[in-house]
């Protein structure tokens, strides 16, 4: 039978809106060393505008750049794929029509267009290729998350910076969270730059920039044995591993499917402060009992 504190506890947490899927990790989420966020959509807002399209070449006018990477984004769901062709609609321009659609995980986008193959990937596939990055104090200086467009496997046309906000209750979770003497770390697939600013700006204890959706799971275990209980928090299919490989997995707001299905509790919000209530009801609930 379930305690009836337990029980209790159950239901406020689902009026707080945080469902609890196994009991054990929730049981253990008060004794918890670490908690590891996702960055995009979990510490930020997951939805990225477009600040600059610079370009590279002089053959290409930048609304011409636009047609083509976003074209190519059209048939992808990410966020920042979704943010490009939001931009491109603004600017009235039609898409193209794409062949041989593929996408390289957590690295961006291919597809051939009128017989050229193009890349709308990050800076990591271009160093992984060896593709030389253009001039760059023509990069914006501005901390964003940047896709190249890369034609033939060969020539780099143009760089889009992106910015995606840093959610507004980011900060004072992470600074709660340190007062109740537990570390805080971020792990992203996106770029180095971006993720110290963002560490950075939250006081965060660590981080992992430019992991690969399958090496999020190694980076949890790694954590995993140097902290006595870690737990993990994202949003994506691409948490899905870590949240299992966590000690507590936690999937947020609108989470995919997925992440959802892999996680130990699953909170409705996307406000990062309901992990502090998670951590009070666990507390409270096995203070209770124990
Ligand atoms: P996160 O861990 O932040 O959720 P992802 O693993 O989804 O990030 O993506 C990592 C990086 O791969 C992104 O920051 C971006 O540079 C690149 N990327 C992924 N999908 C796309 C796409 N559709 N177009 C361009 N770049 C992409
Ligand atoms: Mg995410």
């Amino acid at each position: 039978a379930v305690p009836l504190v337990i029980s209790r506890s159950t239901s406020i947490a689902a009026k707080k809106g945080l469902l609890i899927r196994n009991r054990k990790p929730f049981e253990r989420f008060r004794k918890v060393e670490a908690v590891v966020f996702d960055k995009t959509g979990t510490l930020t807002e997951g939805k990225f505008e477009v600040r600059e399209i610079i370009t590279f070449s002089e053959n290409y006018d930048k609304n011409t750049l636009l047609q083509i990477i976003a074209s190519v984004e059209s048939l992808s769901e990410h966020p920042i794929a979704q943010a490009i062709v939001e931009e491109s609609k603004k600017n009235k321009i039609d898409t193209l029509e794409v062949n041989n659609f593929k996408s390289i995980t957590g690295k961006g986008v291919e597809g051939n267009i009128n017989g050229e193959l193009y890349h709308a990937v990050s800076v990591e596939y271009l160093k992984d290729e060896g593709i030389p990055i253009p001039d760059e104090n023509k990069k914006n200086k501005a901390v964003s998350t940047q896709v190249y467009l890369l034609k033939n496997k060969k020539e780099v046309l143009s760089v889009i910076n992106l910015v995606d906000r840093i959610r507004p209750q980011s900060k004072a979770t992470v600074r709660s969270l340190k007062e109740l003497g537990i570390k805080t770390y971020m792990i992203t697939g996106d770029n180095e730059e971006i993720a110290k600013y963002v560490s950075e700006e939250l006081g965060l204890d660590g981080y992992y920039a430019s992991v690969l959706p399958n090496e999020k799971a190694q980076k949890i275990k790694e954590l995993r044995e140097k902290r006595q209980t870690v737990a993990m928090v994202g949003d994506g299919v691409n948490d899905a591993p870590a949240l299992v490989t966590a000690d507590v997995g936690i999937a947020v707001g609108a989470g995919t499917d997925i992440a959802i299905e892999s996680a130990d509790i699953v909170l409705s919000t996307s406000n990062p402060q309901a992990i502090l209530d998670l951590v009070h009801l666990s507390k409270s609930t096995y203070k209770k009992i124990i």
